[in-house]
């Protein structure tokens, strides 16, 4: 395993009884791609107990922040949801992961396909600049079950494009669309059945997806992610492997 570090948690925001964020402090040396994964983990039973978690925050972020489920028998969250600020938790030194722009071809729109803790990763690269100068439009959405799962929205439709740096691109390019299956919201519905009926191209008034110009990440369950692959490749569209830029990129957000 890669060796860890101990970091100290400075931030922590409960969004509802399933859902936490919490930010830590950061090596200066711990270097990663917007997107990528690390270990996260707590002391157990005198021994480091380490989960995967997508870092939420840019890269050239100060502090590293997590968006975390409460699995309320999990390992790890049954313990991890009551940190409070100033506690330890520990950190990989190694970030990975496929969901890095360098692994797309150049394209036209970059769509971020999410469910649930998924959006995390999405986090980091709606914060990255180069992002916004590569695409045209970067289409956020998030599938969630209930609106309180819906995290970051007030990141997403206030503080961002008011960033001093690149708020403008943010106002022209980003566009966030979340849906929600189980209760009353603008948008109703699976994202997997809002792709395939185009209910999502038209929503956001763009074009059915093309392979030649369109570019995709989807980070999802493991059901999510095979719904979603089928419905790529059924357009022609082909995933990156082993680094070889193509034109969508997957992570699962968790493993059943
Ligand atoms: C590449 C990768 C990235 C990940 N990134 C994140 C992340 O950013 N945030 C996060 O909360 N988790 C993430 N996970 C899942 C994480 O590693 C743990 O599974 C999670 O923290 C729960 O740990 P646990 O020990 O409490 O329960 P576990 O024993 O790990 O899980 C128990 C059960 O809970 C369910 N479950 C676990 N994680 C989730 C989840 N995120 N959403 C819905 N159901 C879940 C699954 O059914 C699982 O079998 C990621 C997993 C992978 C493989």
């Amino acid at each position: 395993m890669a060796s860890i570090s101990t970091q100290s948690v400075t931030e922590i925001h409960h969004w509802n009884n399933s859902l936490f964020s919490f930010k830590t402090t950061r090596d200066r040396s711990l270097k990663f791609e917007n997107g990528h994964f690390l270990m996260l983990g707590m002391e157990v039973e005198g021994k480091p107990l380490m989960r995967a978690y997508s870092i939420a925050s840019p890269n050239y972020d100060e502090e590293l922040e997590f968006l975390s489920i409460k699995v309320a028998d999990g390992a790890l969250t049954s313990r991890l949801q009551n940190i409070r600020v100033g506690d330890e938790v520990f950190v990989s030194s190694k970030p990975t992961g496929t969901l890095v722009v360098d692994h797309l071809l150049e394209g036209r729109n970059l769509y971020l396909i999410s469910t649930g803790t998924g959006l995390a990763p999405f986090i980091s690269i709606i914060q990255d600049p180069e992002v916004y100068e590569k695409f045209d439009k970067i289409i956020l959405t998030h599938g969630v079950r209930y609106v309180s799962e819906l995290a970051y929205q007030h990141f997403i439709k206030q503080d961002l494009p008011n960033n001093e740096f690149f708020g403008a691109e943010v106002r022209q390019k980003l566009i966030y669309y979340p849906s929600v299956t189980r209760e009353e919201f603008q948008t109703q519905g699976r994202l997997t059945d809002l792709m395939s009926s185009g209910t999502l191209f038209n929503d956001i008034g763009l074009p059915k997806a093309d392979p030649e110009l369109d570019r995709f990440m989807i980070c999802g369950s493991p059901s999510m992610l095979t719904d979603t692959c089928q419905i790529l490749d059924d357009w022609g569209f082909e995933e990156s492997r082993q680094g070889i830029k193509a034109h969508y990129v997957i992570e699962r957000a968790f493993v059943e």
